[in-house]
């Protein structure tokens, strides 16, 4: 039987949000502070319009968002009072920007993402999610010179959010510990109501290549090994799988070569697949399953299989109630609306985000905030659409995006200002963390054996 390696990189905290414990309830009805918030945002608006624009403008892939870095870094040098730092831990296209207050006090961080999609530009609006970091730190900074309030608010440059993981890789750098960051703050455009819980599946992706032997495929097809009916065996192996699946286990792919010649045995195939959990524990005991369909391709044809898992596993959003239900409260105050908060923060599960790892370390939310056409209309589509990249350049869309940024900037200040707040909201994500029994921080690494599918998994 073929041998061959896998790798299986990421972040697997084995923990979860609780969905047994109770909301929050608002600490307070006190927007104190978000009148001066809209004021401010409202007077960099030409600026912050022209940035959301450029950048949309320009789609550049992950990790290649040099006119996005060079663009938010130049304009954040322009602040008065700011500290940024280029290519962030040499990872060329992140950055950060400090502000610091009058002593020690609360670290409250904002991140911007700006990457976009291949053949689609920005058709996840992240644009708008860099305006959202840049405008909510901006409007924090403001607040705390004026009232001349202690603690920390740093901007983040998050490249490379689509696939590649950005942020993972600013995680293992240790970029979020050594800033000592309290909580992390980021929101994304959606075409769905505006919420303060995204919530979203732990992810990870794989490519494979089964290697046969070409024949004449009339004259002696017995001496060659089919490679591609080895990756179709696999693949409905999958599909029959799928059965036994639990609701929030997904995988999806594509075949990306079989043979070249109708008449030669094909002697290799390629294939890319993503898989999906509702956490990180099912995502192991999921991908185990999957990985097994693909030994099935190679037994059964003698094909050998070659499969990588690609680095930097994202980890489901886990959504601060706390956070949250203080982002609803601006909002609200601001003329939004949001959902019943006790349905909204278990409601279905939809995509995967990196951020997800952030917020299993560190206290986060990312609220979803919906986009419009010019004319006011929904788009068709929602993200990775056509439609939603025409709704991310539209005045309407830029507005809500400020309208989320101010009362993320809501929270920051409010975690700046209110005694115990950001012990309270440390607390509860320790006690999540202790609601599943499960201390792992993500960190180090264990091999493990898996017999027969996989010689070694690398988990981290
Ligand atoms: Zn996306
Ligand atoms: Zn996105």
């Amino acid at each position: 039987m073929a041998k061959y390696s896998v790798l299986l990189t990421g972040i697997l905290a084995l923990w979860t949000p609780s969905v047994s414990g109770s909301v929050v309830a608002r600490q307070n009805n006190n927007t104190a502070y978000l009148d001066a918030i809209s004021e401010y945002v409202d007077s960099i608006y030409d600026d912050i319009w022209n940035i959301s624009q450029t950048i949309h403008a320009n789609p550049e892939l992950g990790f290649k968002e040099v006119k996005a870095h060079d663009l938010l870094t130049s304009f954040m040098e322009a602040q008065d009072g700011w500290n940024v730092t280029r290519s962030l831990y040499n990872i060329s296209t992140s950055f950060s920007a400090v502000f610091e207050g009058s002593g020690d006090g609360p670290v409250v961080s904002f991140n911007s993402e700006y990457d976009a999609l291949p053949n689609l530009g920005h058709a996840c609006g992240h644009n708008l999610i860099a305006t959202v970091g840049l405008t909510g730190a901006l409007a924090t900074a403001k607040i705390m010179k004026e009232q001349d309030l202690p603690g920390k608010v740093i901007l983040f440059g998050t490249p490379a959010e689509e696939s590649l993981g950005g942020k993972v890789d600013m995680l293992e750098a240790g970029i979020f510990d050594d800033y000592k960051i309290d909580i992390s703050l980021i929101a994304h455009p959606s075409n769905g109501p505006d919420t303060p819980y995204m919530r979203t599946f732990s992810t990870s992706r794989l490519d494979l290549e089964y290697y046969g032997k070409t024949a004449h495929a009339s004259a002696a097809p017995y001496e060659g090994i089919n490679a591609q009916d080895a990756l179709v065996l696999a693949y409905n192996a999958i599909g029959l799988l799928r059965q036994q699946s639990q609701r929030t286990d997904q995988i999806h792919g594509i075949i990306t070569s079989g043979g070249t010649s109708i008449n030669v045995i094909p002697d290799l195939s390629t294939a890319s697949f993503q898989i999906r959990a509702q956490d990180d524990a099912d995502l192991d005991a999921w991908t185990k399953r999957i990985l097994k369909c693909f030994d099935a391709g190679s037994v059964a044809t003698g094909a050998e299989l070659n499969l990588t898992m690609r680095e930097n596993s994202y980890s489901a959003m886990l959504s601060n109630d706390i956070l949250a239900s203080s982002w609803s409260k601006y909002f609200v105050a601001l003329g939004g609306t949001v959902p019943d908060a006790q349905l909204d923060r278990i409601k279905q599960q939809g995509g995967s985000t990196d951020q997800g790892n952030i917020s299993q370390r560190f206290a986060s939310i990312q609220p979803q905030f919906q986009i419009y056409n010019e004319n006011g209309s929904v788009p068709t589509g929602g993200p990775h659409t056509a439609q939603f990249e025409v709704a991310a350049k539209s005045k309407k869309s830029f507005d809500k995006a400020l309208m989320t940024a101010k009362g993320l900037a809501g929270v920051a200040v409010e975690v700046l200002t209110v005694e115990g707040m950001v012990d309270s909201v440390k607390k509860e994500l320790e006690g999540v963390e202790g609601a599943r029994g499960r201390k792992r921080r993500g960190v180090g690494r264990e091999i493990r054996k898996v017999k027969g599918v996989v010689d070694d998994l690398h988990f981290h």
